[in-house]
């Protein structure tokens, strides 16, 4: 009679425990299949620029009577080497951002250096597509944060702008500070007047290699890593990343950052008096 009172009570805590243990073993093989995607994409990415430098090599050899031919070859070879390096950059820039504690040297990070930063990067790129770029707000406003990261995250969302635009456009970037209940928000916003991205894409464009058109991505040098990247450090920063966006018109990514605080920067300068 015992036995079975206890057994009784220990039935539901047994089945509880075992929906806890099935629990664990699908988060444990979702995660499971979310690296081994991963590895098959960036196979499948190496594999891409590899193939083409080895048939191009080939070529080159072949048409080695024929020097245009052989230049054209090598032109080629060094846009599929350029690509190459860009994404082991960009795979080494995204194992860092998932790998380091970012608030271990983190320091309070002026915005309108990272804004001037990122628009450098871009100079170029939005030079040659005449794509105007405007600051606003960013003076007086600091961050606290992994400056490398930081700037890596700025910079991301200003090259999508310029590469996702028409030429004769602009990308602006406007910076404020936003109060909430948990203390003061640095908030970026990065707008474009480009192609957009439809309700369906923006649920997925923050995915390791997602792309709404792989061939335009390839295009312009993407690796489709960036918003991963930026998703990453604006989540290990204790902030955010939103889009908002309407096909054809252009987009808006907004960042938002924990404000460097004056109990922050006392914390920083004396370390032990807290
Ligand atoms: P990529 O290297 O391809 O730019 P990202 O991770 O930075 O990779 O972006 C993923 C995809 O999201 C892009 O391929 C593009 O389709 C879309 N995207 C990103 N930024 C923009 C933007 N400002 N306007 C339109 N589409 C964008």
């Amino acid at each position: 009679g015992e036995a079975l009172a206890v057994s009784a009570r220990v039935a539901p805590l047994g089945s509880r425990l075992v929906l806890l243990l099935v629990e664990d073993l699908t988060e444990a093989r979702r995660i499971e299949a979310v690296r081994r995607d991963f590895v098959a994409n960036v196979s499948h990415e190496l594999k891409t620029p590899v193939g083409a430098l080895s048939l191009l090599s080939e070529a080159v050899m072949d048409a080695s009577e024929d020097p245009e031919a052989v230049e054209r070859f090598a032109g080629r070879m060094q846009i599929e080497a350029t690509r190459l390096t860009s994404l082991v950059q960009e795979l080494i820039d995204l194992s860092r951002v998932q790998n380091d504690d970012p608030l271990e040297d983190a320091e309070p990070v002026r915005v309108d250096e990272l804004v001037a930063e990122a628009i450098d990067r871009c100079r170029h790129q939005a030079g040659t597509k005449q794509i105007t770029m405007a600051a606003a707000g960013a003076a007086e406003l600091r961050v606290w944060g992994n400056r490398g990261q930081l700037a890596a995250a700025l910079g991301n969302l200003v090259e999508n702008a310029v590469n996702y635009s028409p030429a004769r456009t602009r990308v602006g970037i406007a910076a404020r500070r936003v109060s909430v209940p948990s203390g003061d928000l640095i908030e970026v916003a990065v707008t474009d007047q480009g192609i957009g991205i439809s309700d369906k894409d923006k649920e997925r464009i923050f995915e390791r290699f997602y792309r709404v058109d792989p061939a335009r991505s390839r295009q312009t040098g993407g690796t489709g890593l960036g918003l991963a990247i930026v998703k990453h450090v604006a989540a290990s920063h204790g902030g955010e990343v939103t889009v908002w966006s309407s096909e054809g018109q252009g987009s808006t990514f907004t960042l938002r950052l924990p404000e460097a605080g004056a109990a922050r920067d006392r914390a920083l300068q004396h370390p032990d008096l807290d």
